[in-house]
């Protein structure tokens, strides 16, 4: 027994968890239902009065009758009314605070909606002893709108209440009253349940969404991250040699059509090999970094940077003439030689050779070619001493 009564409180909490993480998107979907819902009840209360109308000014009816007609139409009257302005203020605030008003108008329409359907099956009791309106306001109020279910069992026990007390202003006859209040009683309990049954859909299917929305999201960042390593290098985080040769060839031909001059820098770090063979290979990779980051930093944000592998790095100037891409090598050449790599508390020097070449629009050259130069650019910086840079003879 005791166990069975643990488990129930773990449910409840588990379900007030869930309830508090749906309250606003219910608000949300609720601002909406009342949008269609007042317009759908505030054309019945026109119909009604209209028909209402008519049966007043047509036919003489007895004292009893005529009350109940008269009574009739000044409810359905307000009630459209109290509709019609529900409806154009859930219009209004359908973008913007609709979490706010999500919350006041729907409260709202159950509260009008409950007294409404009270005042009417107790206006009818002066003509017949059934409860149906009471009956279709406690459905429609539980399908309509999305109540939590304590929420939802105060609204109803209040509403029983009100109806008790006001089915015994109009309906004089005891059996009848006791048969009606019983009735009542029935048609709130079907209500509640309805409503805390459509809740908990509610709940089960939104926090399903949300969880697909997040994995979603998770699987796209997933898929950002692993294109941008698929791109990039691993121990640099520069492009890696396909993706820079992809990005050149791009960049070359949108300088073809735009007719300006691109220029590219190969670079080859000096006895790189000596470095690793003094410091060992964790040091030489921190050159590595050490490097990429210098030449990154000494050129454009708009200059894509790669490393095709090793330690050679190239650098793509967009919109640059051969000249200035020399000025621009020297920068980076100067600016390594001046910034020895640190590692374990060491000073590293690092110094670099750089091959330059370029190509006007009107020359076209390609990626391949323009490498080659560079290539050959770079070969002749070597056997001139290294640490210099040396632009490609036919450029
Ligand atoms: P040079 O001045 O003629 O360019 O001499 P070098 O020693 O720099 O040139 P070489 O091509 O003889 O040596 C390149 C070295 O780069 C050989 C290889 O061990 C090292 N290397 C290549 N890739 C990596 C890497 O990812 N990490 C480290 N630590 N070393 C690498
Ligand atoms: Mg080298
Ligand atoms: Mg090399």
């Amino acid at each position: 027994m005791l166990a069975r009564f643990h488990q129930l409180r773990r449910l409840l909490d588990l379900w007030r968890s869930e309830h508090a993480r749906v309250v606003d998107a219910a608000a949300v979907s609720n601002l909406e239902r009342v949008r269609w819902l007042s317009a759908v009840i505030a054309s019945l209360n026109g119909l009604v009065v209209l028909v209402m109308a008519a049966q007043l000014s047509v036919s003489p009816a007895n004292a009893q009758t005529h009350r109940w007609q008269v009574a009739l139409l000044l409810a359905h009257a307000g009630m459209g009314l109290a509709m019609v302005a529900c409806g154009v203020a859930s219009h209004r605030f359908r973008h913007a605070s609709r979490t706010r008003w999500g919350y006041v108008l729907p409260r709202l329409v159950v509260a009008l909606g409950m007294l409404f359907s009270i005042a009417v099956a107790v206006i009818d009791q002066w003509v017949t002893p059934n409860i149906t309106p009471f009956l279709i306001g406690c459905t429609v109020i539980s399908v309509a709108i999305y109540i939590r279910p304590l929420i939802a069992l105060y609204v109803y026990l209040a509403s029983y209440a009100a109806f008790f007390v006001a089915m015994g202003w109009t309906q004089a006859n005891a059996t009848l009253l006791l048969s009606n209040r019983l009735n009542g009683v029935a048609a709130c309990i079907m209500g509640w349940a309805l409503s805390v049954m459509l809740w908990r859909k509610f709940t089960t299917i939104k926090l399903q969404q949300m969880q697909l929305e997040a994995s979603n999201l998770q699987l796209q960042d997933k898929q950002r991250e692993l294109e941008r390593l698929t791109r990039s290098d691993g121990l640099t985080g520069l492009f890696n040699r396909n993706t820079f040769v992809e990005l050149a060839e791009n960049e070359l031909n949108r300088a073809q059509r735009q007719g300006t001059a691109t220029a590219i820098l190969l670079m080859d770090l000096d006895y790189f090999k000596r470095i690793n063979d003094t410091w060992g290979h964790p040091a030489g990779d921190t050159v590595l970094r050490h490097a990429a980051l210098v030449t990154s930093s000494s050129v454009r944000s708009t200059d894509l940077v790669g490393r095709l592998g090793g330690e050679e790095f190239m650098v793509l100037l967009p919109a640059t003439s051969l000249e200035g891409a020399r000025r621009a090598a020297e920068t980076v050449r100067r600016r390594m030689e001046a910034n020895p790599a640190r590692w374990n508390g060491l000073s590293i020097p690092v110094t670099v050779s750089i091959g330059v070449t370029g190509t006007t629009a009107s020359q076209k050259r390609d990626f391949d070619s323009l490498y080659h130069d560079a290539d050959q650019a770079l070969y002749a910086a070597k056997q001139q001493g290294r640490n210099r840079v040396v632009a490609a003879p036919g450029a």
